[in-house]
């Protein structure tokens, strides 16, 4: 990084210059002058790039990692072209420039600074249009960046309330959602009923079957309720094999039907493929509740873990209203 004269000696255009583009030539030139521009090879980083000071690319390239005021410092590189400048924000709030600018081929800059700029902002009213334009775009480029992360951070939100063995919604979407939808039938009155199951014996099944085999029979049966269920129905991996379904406008006596079904299609699921294993390879214990008036979503699932006590208590392999 070197000096090599100043923008009065030099043959570049005012006019060339992004920053100075319809802004009065005359006025600008004598403030210009005597206005240092540096050389930098390939790699070379701008070292004083702390100060409050603009650089205005004359020729070559630069790329900055971003300014972490911008709400860019997610490691967001962008390349600042002949033309292009950096570090008008540092200069208008007189702050460090916070970017780190490295040059991507030999480059030239014109350094500014602030009291610089500020004079040339005085001088010609055209600099400060140019200068509100480029920061409007810098807060543009930065929300459109927060967007995109606001999505990805969403992403990430609903893979973590997924069971990653079941695929199905884990507890952490239960606690999210459940009382959500219960707030939701009991402000328009809809129904909203509660199936929750357990797998039977399921102790047994791991130490006669190994772990790896009861992995795959708690996949079996999450198939078993996704593929019963209606799209507006949420099926839940509440803990180890335990599971829930959530059936909005759903009735008490309809989701009976529904649970009679899923305890049958329980007994008709095959996990071993081995055929001299007579079916069925599992069975379930089911409760179900329907939400009443004033209840909460804890008091929904109390009833329906009730529900679910009694038929285990009653021989297992059945379905118990609450
Ligand atoms: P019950 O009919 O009364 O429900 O008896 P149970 O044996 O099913 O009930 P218990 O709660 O005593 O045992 C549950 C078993 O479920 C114990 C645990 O090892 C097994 N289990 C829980 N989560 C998993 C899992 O992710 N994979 C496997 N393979 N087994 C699990
Ligand atoms: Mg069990
Ligand atoms: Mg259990």
């Amino acid at each position: 990084m070197k000096a090599i004269g100043t923008f009065g000696t030099s043959a570049y255009q005012i006019q060339a210059l992004q920053l100075f583009r319809g802004a009065d030539s005359l006025r600008l030139a004598p403030l210009l002058k005597d206005c240092p521009i540096i050389q930098l090879e390939q790699g070379d980083v701008v070292t004083d790039a702390q100060r409050a000071r603009m650089y205005v690319v004359l020729r070559g390239a630069l790329s900055v990692a971003a300014d972490t005021r911008t709400g860019m410092s997610d490691g967001t590189i962008s390349k600042v072209l002949p033309g292009e400048s950096v570090g008008e924000q540092a200069v208008l709030d007189e702050e460090a420039n916070q970017a780190s600018i490295t040059a991507l081929e030999q480059s030239e800059l014109l350094v500014l600074e602030a009291e610089l700029a500020w004079q040339l902002i005085d001088a010609a009213n055209g600099v400060a249009r140019n200068l509100l334009r480029l920061l409007s775009f810098r807060i543009r480029a930065a929300n459109a960046m927060m967007r995109k992360r606001q999505k990805l951070g969403e992403f990430y939100r609903q893979m973590s309330m997924v069971d990653g063995l079941t695929n199905l919604y884990n507890r952490a979407w239960l606690n999210d959602f459940l009382p959500q939808l219960v707030a939701s039938a009991q402000a328009t009155g809809q129904p909203l009923s509660l199936i929750m199951l357990d797998i039977d014996h399921f102790k047994k099944f791991n130490d006669s079957h190994g772990h790896l085999q009861g992995d795959h029979a708690l996949r079996t049966a999450a198939q078993v309720l996704t593929g019963a269920l209606r799209p507006t129905d949420f099926a839940v991996r509440y803990g180890g094999e335990e599971m829930m379904v959530v059936l909005p406008d759903t009735n008490v006596q309809v989701a009976e039907a529904v649970a009679g079904r899923l305890c049958q299609r329980m007994r008709d699921a095959v996990v071993f493929s081995d055929m001299r294993l007579p079916l069925p390879h599992i069975t379930s214990s089911f409760g179900v509740a329907a939400l009443a008036d004033g209840q909460d979503d804890i008091a929904l699932i109390a009833s329906a873990d009730a529900a679910l006590y009694r038929a285990k208590e009653a021989g297992r392999n059945r379905v118990m209203v609450g």
